[in-house]
């Protein structure tokens, strides 16, 4: 991959990006979005159908999720930066392939040098795995880990509540525990 020099940079080279075969499927690919200088940079998973259709990240029903956790630790979308693990929608809304994180892991490696974030929060496993390897986000959530000097935040990916609405809750209290750290 080119050397990528800024977040707008980042944003072209993903929306015309064909490097790995979810292009073939994709309506728009989805870079990610807001304050490019943001203490706190957001990764999920992967976009969804809304997500797809409009070229923008967190857009759907986790999007209002996540939008009300924000909103209750006193965080708004435009003072982050959300981004996910892999810019284009998998078929069906799978789990990203390792293939897959891999050939797009460029990109969100430019965002995280570019913004350099306070801290990076973590939202579901598929982050967990490509950022530290980890697995079983559930039982780790709300712990911070700092790994090669960055600082990550570890925490449930808020579609996880779209089905197990107590998840709500649990954002709700990571994200305010999110926004004192970021603070610090
Ligand atoms: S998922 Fe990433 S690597 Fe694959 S085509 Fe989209 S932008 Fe490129």
């Amino acid at each position: 991959m080119v050397a990528l020099g800024s977040i707008d940079e980042v944003r072209r080279a993903v929306t015309s990006c064909t490097a790995c075969a979810l292009c073939e499927g994709r309506t728009n690919a989805v870079p990610g979005r807001g304050d490019a200088r943001a203490r706190i940079m957001l990764v999920g998973e992967a976009p969804g159908r809304r997500e797809d259709g409009l070229g923008e990240p967190f857009v759907g029903a986790a999007g209002q999720i996540l939008d009300a956790a924000l909103a209750g630790a006193g965080l708004s979308r435009d003072a982050v930066y959300i981004t996910n693990t892999v810019k284009c929608r998998p078929p069906r809304n799978r789990v990203p392939t390792d293939a897959e994180r891999e050939a797009c892991s460029g990109y969100l490696a430019a965002e995280m040098a570019l913004v350099a974030p306070r801290i990076v929060c973590i939202m579901g496993n598929t982050a967990y795995r490509s950022l530290l390897g980890g697995g079983g986000i559930t039982r780790e959530r709300g712990k911070t880990v700092r790994r090669g000097g960055v600082d990550y935040f570890l925490t449930v990916h808020p579609a996880a509540a779209i089905y197990n609405r107590a998840l709500e809750g649990v954002l709700g209290e990571d994200m305010r525990a999110l926004a004192r750290i970021a603070a610090g």
